[in-house]
This record gives structure tokens, sequence and C-alpha cells, in this order.
């Protein structure tokens, strides 16, 4: 293990605070490093992995189109596609479909649809986003610029032009900054990387109103709340909502790397032939992955089981936080929590690891908890009981 991180060290540019681990293989929720030692993980490879690591109905499928070709060209039709794309609208609601590779680039494909919509719709003067402080929506130049994250921005500046930060869930500071010149207003249901803060419904629906009022596109970035996550399909269903386009990946495809964004068709068809496109997006591996995925979630009813086992979840760090002096709080929805300490996590995200449990942080004192969504209660038990032990 000590030569593959050194060796990947000396190759890799530096991009990543790594911890010293290097995994090897998966097996349901649990992961084992390349000296054979298990770890329980509740960071699900950052809320990725919804199935697990051993799924066999999904490694089948994807093994079977393997044999079949992985990739075509966006030139063509398959049947992977066609079933990917009929899949995603049901499960969104939404009329239509763009795949692509990533978060950052369902977010990228976001922005130029809404800014195709307020073309077509004679508002082509509209150049200005606005976004939340603590959001996150991807590391490509335009996700960027929409990211609230100051430190993460900065060094590339200049940024895409117009962009405004509201602070998140105050409905006031969102008013504020929507002027005639507004094309979109870019928010997640459920903050991830900013520190798992859940919006309050009178925020996210007050959006939605402004929005409708004046013709602007609201977008809802489900790349990480989304699939199941928060025990609904996507997030935004907590508060009686729907986004004009909505962003989607992590867990879409199960490990596999794959992105969307939807629409309604009224939005959807403001985007023509030549107007956007992706060599790999859509390909027959990643849409074989998509296909099994979903047909996972529905087989084995994930995402009740998400909600069910999140709600324990939730109960045991309301413990830990009324247990531990270092707890301040816990919040989140479903399978997507967060424990924020009155310190820094990162010794307490290295101690878990010693331990063998896997935790992520979001953010420097939040720990996160983005577990395989086919996690159990005796899992969560076990999760807790090392915690409780690693916490002072
Ligand atoms: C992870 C994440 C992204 C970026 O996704 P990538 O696949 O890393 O590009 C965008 N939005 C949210 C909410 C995320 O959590």
């Amino acid at each position: 293990m000590d030569t593959i991180i050194k060796n990947t060290d000396v190759h890799l540019i530096n991009t990543y605070k790594r911890y010293p681990v290097a995994f090897d293989r998966g097996e349901g929720v649990y992961l084992y490093d390349t000296n054979s030692k298990r770890y329980l993980d509740f960071g699900g490879g950052i809320a990725v992995c919804a199935l697990g690591y051993s799924n066999d109905t999904y490694k089948d499928s994807l093994k079977r189109q393997i044999d079949k070709g992985m990739h075509f060209s966006n030139y063509f039709y398959s049947e992977p596609l066609k079933e990917a794309a009929e899949n995603v609208t049901r499960i969104t609601g939404m009329d239509k479909v763009f795949f692509c590779n990533s978060g950052s680039e369902a977010n990228e494909g976001a922005l130029k649809l809404a800014r195709k919509y307020a073309i077509v719709n004679g508002h082509e003067h509209r150049h200005e986003i606005v976004s939340m402080d603590k959001a996150f929506h991807g590391r490509s130049m335009g996700a960027l610029s929409v990211t609230g994250t100051k430190k993460y921005r900065e060094p590339y500046e200049p940024m895409l032009a117009g962009v405004h930060f509201a602070t998140y869930n105050d409905l006031d500071s969102v008013k504020e900054l929507v002027n005639d010149n507004t094309y979109a207003i870019i928010v997640e249901a459920l903050q991830g990387e900013g520190g798992i803060y859940p919006a309050e419904p009178e925020f996210i629906q007050g959006i939605r109103k402004i929005c409708d009022e004046r013709d602007i596109i609201m977008i809802c970035d489900e790349v990480q709340c989304g699939m199941g996550r928060t025990g609904k399909m996507f997030a935004f269903e907590h508060y009686g909502i729907r986004p004009d386009i909505m962003t989607m990946a992590k867990g879409i495809g199960a490990g596999i790397t794959v992105g969307a964004f939807a629409a309604p068709k009224q939005v959807a068809d403001c985007m023509v032939p030549g107007d956007h496109g992706t060599t790999f997006g859509g390909n027959p591996l990643a849409m074989a992955a998509v296909n099994a995925t979903i047909s996972e979630f529905e087989r084995l009813k994930l995402v009740a089981h998400a909600a069910e086992i999140g709600e324990y979840l939730g109960e045991q760090l309301q413990g830990l936080v009324e247990k531990k002096d270092v707890c301040v709080a816990t919040r989140g929805l479903g399978l997507m929590r967060g424990l924020e300490l009155s310190e820094e996590v990162a010794p307490y995200v290295n101690a878990a690891l010693e331990r063998g449990l896997v935790l992520m942080a979001a953010g420097a004192n939040v720990i996160r908890f983005v577990p395989p969504l086919v996690i159990e209660k005796e899992h969560v038990d076990e999760m807790t009981r090392i915690l409780d032990e690693v916490l002072v």
C-alpha cells in the first residue's frame, strides 16, 4: 500500500489531500484496502455508490453491455440510450433529458439551456444569474462561476460575468439580486459540499414564485441530493415545487460516470441541433448503468428504504449531539446528513478511518454521512459505535 501511495503522489497532479489508504475492492457497504483491511463505508464515494459495491444485477448488465460495445457516438441511436431517456424522464417527471459525464457538465448544460430559453423568449439582454453562498456546482469554469466558495473561484478570476451570490435560506437576499437581466436562479434543495444545509420551505418556494413571476429559469442542482438520497427521488419533492431545469450526476450511474440535465418540453425545446454536444455523454455503457441503477432502485424500493434508514441515522446522530460536547448540531434529510463539530473534523475522520469507518467532511467543521442507500440499521449502529469512541 505504501508503494501505491508514494508512486501515485509522484506522478499525479497534486489537487487532493488524500487519506493514506488504497482501496482494492468493495462488497455490499464495505470497502477493503490492499492489505485486506475492512472499512464500513459512510462516504459512498461521495454519494455516488447508491447500490453499494457488489450488486449482481447491476454488474451483470454492465458486463453484457461491455460485450456488445461501450461507445457508438451521439450521431447514432442505441437501445440503452432510448431506455435511459425513458427512465430518467419517468423518474424526474421531466419531458426531455441530455446525458453528459459529470455534475459540472450537467450544470454547464443547464446554464446554456437557461440562457437559450431567455433568448428564444425575447429576453436576449438577460445575462445574469443568482446563485447562493456555500453553493457547490462544480469545478469547470461555468459551474465554478456559480459556486459559492470564494477560495475555489478566486485563483481563476475573471469568472463568468453577471453572477451574484445570495444568502442561502434568506429570500430577501435573493430578491435584492434579481432584476430584469436575470435569466436563472440556481439552487440546491439541500446543500451538500457547503455543509449539509436543507432549504427552508419558504425559501425554495419563494424562489419558485420569483421565477414564475419574472419568467426566470429555476435550476435545481440535484447532483448530490438527488437519486433517492434524501428519502424522496429528488430533494425538491420535499417542498412541493418543480424546477424548470434539473441537473443530476453522482448517484444516477451508481459508480459509472454519468451526468444529466432535464427539463419540461417548453424549456428543453429551446435547444436545437448544434446548440450543445458531448462526445462521451449518453454512451451505451453509461446508459446501461443508468438503466440498471433505476431498475434496482425500483426492485429494492430504495427511496423508501433511504427514508426509513435515514430517519434512524438522524436519531443516532441527534443522540451524539446530546451526549458529546464536541457535537454542535445535526442536519439533513434521509441518507444525506451532517454532524457539525465545534472544531475541525479532519482528526476525527482520520481516527474513524483507522478504526475501519469511512466518513467524509463537508467543509472544515461538518462530518458528512452519504452512505450507499442499501445500508441497514445494523450498519448505522456499527458506525455510531465507532464514532462514539472517536469523538471526545
Ligand atoms: C459533486 C457536485 C457537483 C459536481 O459534480 P462533478 O461530477 O464533480 O463535476 C455539482 N453539484 C453538486 C451539488 C455536487 O455535489
